[in-house]
Parts: C-alpha cells; structure tokens; sequence
C-alpha cells in the first residue's frame, strides 16, 4: 500500500457520510472534536515500539527494504479475496495465475532491495509456489459445498467504521477497520476471521494480547459496515469467537520434522491452522479506554524508542532509527501539549 493512496484514501474517510449516522454531528451524542480517522492497522502498529510508529505514520518514511514474506501475503489475499468475489471455486489454478500475474508486475515497479540478501528469481518463483498451495488448501476447506451453510463467509475484506468514546472523559474519536472476513457461526452468532501467512505461528500470549482482534470485535458491536451497494450494515453483536488463520500450517513439510515435541513425516501438514481468539465484554470494555490512550500518544506526538531484540530485528526502519539514536529526547515533539484535555 502506498503512502499517498492511504492518505488519500483516509482524506476520503474523513467526509463519509457515515460519521453523522454514528451521532457525529454538531451537538450530536457522538461528536468528534478530533475529525482525524484512525485506522485500526495504525492503531495496532502504535501498539508496539512508538517510534517505529512515529518514522512510519508521521515522518511518512519509505521502508527501507522489501520482504519477500510480505510479497507472498499479499498474493495470498489477493488470491483469496478473488476466489470468494468471483465465486471461481472450480478455476483456483486460473485464479491465482491472475492474481500473481499482478503481484509480479508489481514487483517490478518496486526498485528497493530484499531484506534478506540473494533473494533471486527461484526464491520468488518458491515464495509463488507455497502461496498457490495455501490457496489451495484454503480453499478445498472454505469452498461453500464444503462449510455449513451456518458457517459460510458473509462478507469480506469489509470496511467497518466506529466512534471510540472514553468511558470516563467521553471523549469520541474516529476509527475505521477492514476486516478480512465475517463468518457465520452457531446460531445466529457471528465470527471474525483474520488471514496470516507471516513467518511465525501465533503464540498463545500473543493471541491473548492482540490489540487488532479486540478492536475488531469492538467494531462488530459498535460499528457501521459498508456494503456492496454503498449503504451502511450494523452487525450489533460481538463475535461469538475469532480466528487467526495461519495459513503457512497449510504447507506440508518436505522432509520429517518436530515442532513442539510432535514429530511430523514428510508431507504431514504442521498442526492446526485454525487459532481461536476469544474475547471477555469486559475486555472489550476496556479497550475503548485503550484505544483513547493510544490516540491521545499520537495526537500529542508522545513518541519514545521500545528496544527489543526480536521487533529490532525485524524493524523495517532499522536503519533510520540507528541513524538517529541519539537525537532521543529533541524528536519528542511535546509543542501541542496545550492542546491535551
Ligand atoms: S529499530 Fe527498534 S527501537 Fe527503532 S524504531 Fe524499530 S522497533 Fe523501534
């Protein structure tokens, strides 16, 4: 995704009708002082080191490399996104081959280095290759005729909208999300499902903690979602469960393996893809609460370094921040403290 198209996109978001039918007017229940729409993939990336934040979303850095995991991930939602629009459930083979046709013209246009060195055309054409057999296997599982009716994908990469208020300033501001997929589950109760083809499985802690699922879940309750024909859909519930779908537990493994103490042959897929995420209400409670605190450090620019060893690593200003370590203290911009409520 490009800088400019998000900045637009967000100009965009700004004067859509859909903030007043939240109560975003003058003098309404939910009015706004702070226009500015905060996106849930912004809020998340705020989540973790602050400055990484900061070099991304307010200095607007480019990133300083590409990664190929990345490149695969795109594909594979691309891929996946196509199957369902299209309904192209007998034509995967064809599909994909439109979707990476479009991936690799991508590529080409895109003049910055690998992260990882001596990435070449047969780490592409591998990375290709896995994500044709995630999609594949994706959807042999997710096909209609093979999921309960009950069950079955009622809306993708959809485009939710919510008015935060803080239970206690009751301050109200702007967040919109997209989410992969809503699903049908038991009963009339729904579930959010999350696609991830990253390069680690997700721990238990993780999925605990993740700020992205509970702000999701907080939207189905709260939120307004746009559908195909441009109206506005509430869906008024929180979901009965989540799911993180990790989609690379879908590629078999080549040769014998342990993961975990369990021992795997070659060719056994690598445990379960499907990880449930659950949320308590008062979870959700108090993440209105949250994402206010973390609105209120980017409005006032209250940026600071998080070191840590694995999210350094894999930091994609790496460079730019060792740059400027030591200009700490001067970058935390604290000039519109004035404006702090
Ligand atoms: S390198 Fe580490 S401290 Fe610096 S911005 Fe990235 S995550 Fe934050």
């Amino acid at each position: 995704m490009s800088d400019t198209t998000y900045r637009e996109r967000l100009a965009n978001l700004q004067d859509h009708a859909v903030w007043a039918a939240l109560g975003d007017y003058p003098g309404g229940p939910r009015e706004c002082k702070d226009k500015t729409v905060y996106s849930s993939s912004r809020l998340s990336a705020a989540c973790g080191c602050t400055w990484a934040y900061k070099l991304s979303y307010e200095d607007r850095l480019p990133e300083e490399s590409r990664a190929l995991g990345s490149w695969r991930g795109t594909l594979t939602h691309r891929a996946i996104a196509k199957l369902h629009t299209e309904a192209a459930w007998e034509a995967v083979p064809e599909v994909f081959a439109i979707a990476e046709a479009q991936s690799l013209e991508e590529l080409e246009t895109d003049d910055k280095p690998w992260s990882k060195r001596d990435c070449g055309v047969k780490d592409v054409a591998e990375a290709a290759q896995e994500s044709l057999v995630m999609v594949q296997a994706y959807a042999a599982r997710n096909r209609p005729a093979a999921l309960p009716e009950e069950l079955r994908v009622k809306e993708i990469e959809a485009q939710g909208f919510m008015i935060v208020k803080h239970p206690r300033t009751k301050t109200c501001y702007r967040v919109s999300m997209t989410l992969d997929q809503i699903r049908g589950y038991y009963g009339n109760t729904l579930n959010v499902t999350d696609i991830k083809t990253g390069a680690q499985e997700p721990s238990q802690v993780f999925l605990a903690r993740s700020k992205q699922f509970t702000i999701y879940g907080l939207g189905l309750k709260q939120g307004l979602f746009l559908t195909e024909t441009g109206g506005l859909m509430p869906f008024k519930q929180y979901p009965a469960n989540m799911t993180y779908l990790y989609l690379p537990n879908l590629i078999p493994y080549k040769r014998a393996s342990t993961k975990q103490g369990v021992s795997y042959k070659a060719g056994d897929l690598r445990g379960t893809h499907e990880f449930p995420v659950i949320r308590t209400e008062a979870e959700y409670e108090k993440m209105s609460a949250e994402i206010c605190r973390i609105i209120q450090i980017i409005r006032f620019k209250l940026f600071v370094r998080d070191d840590d060893d694995i999210r350094c690593k894999m930091c994609r200003h790496k460079t730019a921040c060792e740059v400027g370590i030591n200009a700490r203290e001067t970058d935390v911009d604290l000039a519109n403290m004035s404006d702090l409520y």
